[in-house]
């Protein structure tokens, strides 16, 4: 199999903003950035919709939750984001890290890294 380098030009992030509801170039920044579900091994493919605030969002007290910000988003498919969202996985990540951990309910986790160029995802299992 060949593969082919493109030349990516490096792509300035959306800035944070306040409220839940992301901009449209957050959602193409982070559709463009991840290209696919970010949960291990998942290949559906990132769309406009289908985006997680990994540090959940406070709709009571916003300054208290996850920011709006790219940082804090990630791409995931309807199925990993209900996984996500009933419990029975949980991702995480630090702050300004390009890593995201995901545990499931029994404690096994897997750990996803986005490389430097936030173009290529590699996955290793912890
Ligand atoms: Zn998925």
């Amino acid at each position: 199999m060949e593969y082919h380098v493109a030349d990516i030009k490096p792509v300035q992030a959306p800035r944070a903003r306040w409220g839940y509801v992301l901009t449209s170039a957050q959602n193409s920044y982070v559709a463009g950035r991840d290209g696919s579900c970010r949960f291990p091994g998942c290949e559906v493919l990132a769309t406009m919709r289908g985006k997680d605030h990994i540090v959940p969002y406070s709709h009571k007290v916003p300054t208290r939750g996850g920011p709006t910000d790219v940082s804090n988003l990630q791409s995931l498919c309807r199925t990993h984001h209900n996984l996500e969202t009933n419990g029975t996985w949980h991702a995480s990540t630090d702050e300004g890290s390009c890593t995201i951990y995901w545990v499931d309910r029994h404690g096994d986790g897997s750990t996803i890294t986005l490389h430097a160029s936030d173009q290529q995802k590699n996955l290793k299992i912890r």
